[in-house]
């Protein structure tokens, strides 16, 4: 079954470990992409605000770097992938027997508190922007130390939404959470692209039950993440009825229509009891145990491709 994954960190992990995207020895490669039948992979530009000031680089440069990456990696292989802007261009992928890639960002840093960096990234073909990670930045904090958006954050998100760039939430403190569903006002989905269910696993990067149903509300998705210390309290590995178990307390928390992947894959230590990316059919038959086709179907694609819409 044709997946779409909202979040990974390859393309960071390529440029640090000097590999290409085509095959590889990381979670993901476009050979174990094809292997496990997936349909869209959201290629995150990770910004570690720390690692950019001890080597001497701005985070909008090292953004830029990584996004020329990005491209450069789409049309290496342009026999296997192509860049995606909208659904409509994953459709189209598709019919020419292609994957799809999407550019998105993994906190807020390279925007520098400038609102009109937006546009400008958007233009640059960034569907989806993590406002932090785990650090504070312009935008706001995270959940590490908790706090309200700033000012400039909710010009940012205003933008964000105004634009059509998703509002990622993964990563952001709980009151940051609560701006964003204030801020969505039920006209724009609120997405979190890589975390888990709180009440299952209570860890601040997993979302409350009260998170996930307002997040449902606004039409929005959350992605399931496959790191063990979101899945399972006090583990290394990421078993399958873990999650299993996360995909369900989802749909019965946010709805069916609001569940997908976020894969978290080369940003997770974790080992998978799938392995990786080229091990999803067997994580999903092992999901139909107790989720029907119909609506796997939604979670590994349909709702993603409304949010996208
Ligand atoms: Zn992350």
């Amino acid at each position: 079954m044709k997946l779409i994954d909202l979040h990974c960190d390859t393309l960071t992990g390529l440029k640090r470990r000097n590999q290409v995207l085509r095959e590889n020895n990381m979670h993901l490669d476009l050979m174990k992409m094809k292997k496990g039948d997936q349909l869209v992979q959201c290629f995150a530009v990770f910004v570690h605000q720390k690692h950019c000031v001890d080597n001497g680089i701005s985070p909008y440069d090292f953004y830029k770097e990584h996004k020329d990456l990005f491209y450069r990696e789409m049309e290496a292989n342009r026999d296997l992938i192509a860049p995606a802007f909208s659904s409509a261009d994953i459709l189209r992928n598709q019919e020419n027997g292609l994957m799809s890639g999407i550019l998105t960002i993994e906190a807020g840093e390279p925007l520098e508190g400038k609102t009109e960096r937006v546009e400008e990234f958007k233009k640059d073909g960034v569907r989806m922007i993590t406002l932090t990670w785990n650090f504070e930045n312009e935008i706001g904090f995270s959940n590490l130390t908790g706090g309200h958006l700033k000012p400039k954050g909710r010009e940012i998100v205003d933008a964000m939404n105004q634009l059509g760039v998703l509002v990622d939430v993964s990563h952001l403190s709980d009151e940051g959470f609560w701006d964003c569903i204030e801020l969505a006002g039920n006209r724009f989905p609120v997405v979190a692209s890589h975390s888990d269910a709180r009440a299952l696993c209570n860890h601040t990067r997993n979302l409350t039950d009260d998170m996930l149903k307002a997040l449902g509300n606004t039409d929005g998705v959350v992605g399931i993440n496959y790191c063990a210390d979101f899945l399972t309290e006090g583990s290394k590995d990421a078993t399958m009825e873990a999650v299993l178990n996360h995909a369900l307390h989802l749909i019965d928390k946010a709805g069916v229509d609001h569940v997908a992947f976020g894969s978290d894959y080369d940003g997770i230590g974790s080992t998978l009891e799938w392995k990786d990316v080229s091990g999803t059919p067997e994580l999903l038959e092992y999901m139909h145990k107790k989720i029907s086709w119909e609506d796997l179907e939604k979670i590994t694609h349909k709702n993603v491709l409304r949010v996208f819409s």
